[in-house]
């Protein structure tokens, strides 16, 4: 008995060192884009994404007080995940460097990674199975990539986006990146555990959080990260929807500035900037009242909420004048069929984009993914990502090749501007693409 009585003493000091402390998780407010900070009770400090470069995500780390990073994490290299990320590797003295491992054509691509060179930090393709031990009970597992990276996809660079799983005691919290339906049905395939903090895809947007991924998933508590009347329109209605029908109290950092979520190990608390604003155009926020092992908490400071509307452009860099809204949100433009004046009402886009855009379509063949347009001629990063959420590419279909011809073409005649047949060379030339950088 004595002996069973000591057992469990000892039992219960262990129990208390592994939790020494809480764990805090930010989502900071770095308006549209993702960059989240955790800090474990022994001071490992993890970033995973640092925003677009206006999301000041290096500032934002010194008024937190981190003097270093153990991790940084970049789940893929969208600027709106990357932007950021030379200067914060710049500013911080950081240990161990990790991303997709697919490299993209940007300067600010470039500009990374000739930072984790030149700072001679570690770097690692993420890979699935690698555990991170960061003391204290906690453990950062990555889940995707797999090592069988999708291809094809509506943005294979998203849907290759690192996955992470974060557990502190029996606390839980998924990160997403902007991993998208593809990627949920891959892990989905694996086996997906519960977990009850959702860094939610894709800043909400309607292409991830699959109601599959949600029955597996059950989160208690849904993070988004997007910013204020971002043109995208994330996050996407139907994404709200599924979130409330799975009873998830929902914050956004649109509404909420920075999320905070506290983990004691076994039970957290979430915390805001400021009270929810409602974002015009959106549904009202949805809170319910914290009860049970997970406690909603909202409010830090709680400055008073500006009766009038805010203001609906974004709080980062200025937008070019004026884009053209789409002619209804959810109406994608599909790059492989659009026409001249289809492509010329695309924001950023004028005749001399959308002719272009034509003429590699014509060369090329079928794009097979969004992030091909950033092959074309003049449409840069800034042009891209005002582009990526409003334009789709079809499935090359063979229904749609025009028909064979009985005789061989006339002549290799430069006049000829039948569109070409999609081209199943253009899948190897973008997988190659990929591979050779
Ligand atoms: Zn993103």
């Amino acid at each position: 008995m004595t002996l069973l009585l000591a057992g469990i003493a000892l039992l219960h000091v262990l129990v208390q060192a592994a939790l020494a402390g809480d764990l805090r998780v930010d989502v900071l407010d770095v308006g549209q884009g993702d960059s989240i900070l955790i800090r474990t009770p022994a001071n490992k400090i993890i970033l995973i994404d640092a925003g677009e470069s206006s999301g000041h995500v290096a500032d934002q780390l010194k008024a937190q007080g981190v003097d270093h990073l153990d991790l940084v994490i970049a789940t893929h290299p969208h600027a709106d995940h990357i932007g950021g990320m030379a200067e914060v590797l710049k500013d911080y003295p950081t240990k161990l460097y990790v991303d997709n491992g697919l490299p993209h054509t940007t300067q600010t691509y470039a500009d990374v990674m000739s930072e984790v060179e030149s700072k001679n930090i570690s770097y690692k393709a993420g890979i699935r199975g690698t555990v991170y031990n960061l003391d204290d009970g906690a453990k950062l597992e990555i889940l995707f990539p797999n090592g069988t990276p999708l291809t094809g996809t509506r943005s294979d660079l998203n849907a290759n986006s690192v996955v992470t799983r974060l557990t502190h005691g029996t606390d839980c919290f998924y990160f997403s990146g902007d991993s998208e339906a593809p990627t949920e049905e891959a892990l989905l395939a694996e086996g997906l555990a519960q977990c009850d903090v959702l860094k939610v895809a894709h800043h909400g947007s309607q292409y991830s959080t699959t109601p599959a991924f949600l029955a597996a998933v059950k989160p208690k508590i849904a993070l988004i990260s997007c910013g204020i009347g971002n043109r995208y329109h994330h996050p996407g209605p139907d994404t709200v929807e599924r979130l409330r029908a799975d009873g998830d109290a929902i914050y956004r950092t649109d509404e909420s500035g920075q999320i905070t979520v506290i983990s004691s190990g076994h039970g957290v608390t979430v915390k805001t900037a400021h009270a929810p604003v409602a974002v015009p155009g959106t549904p009202a926020p949805w809170y319910p009242t914290g009860t049970g092992p997970v406690a909603t908490t909202g409010g830090m400071a709680v400055p008073a909420a500006p009766s009038a509307p805010i203001s609906t452009t974004s709080s980062g860099s200025a937008p070019i004048a004026t884009p053209t809204p789409p002619s209804s949100p959810g109406a994608l433009v599909d790059i492989n069929t659009a026409d001249l004046a289809g492509l010329e009402a695309l924001p950023g886009i004028g005749p001399s984009k959308a002719a272009a855009i034509l003429a590699y379509r014509a060369d090329h063949g079928a794009f097979v993914s969004v992030d091909d347009l950033d092959n074309v001629s003049g449409i840069g990063p800034a042009t891209m990502a005002s582009l990526r959420d409003l334009v789709t590419v079809s499935a090359p279909a063979p229904a749609t090749a025009p028909p064979e011809p009985t005789a061989p073409p006339a002549s290799d005649t430069p006049t000829d501007e039948t569109p070409a047949a999609p081209n199943p060379s253009a899948t190897a030339h973008h997988a190659h693409h990929h591979r050779s950088h």
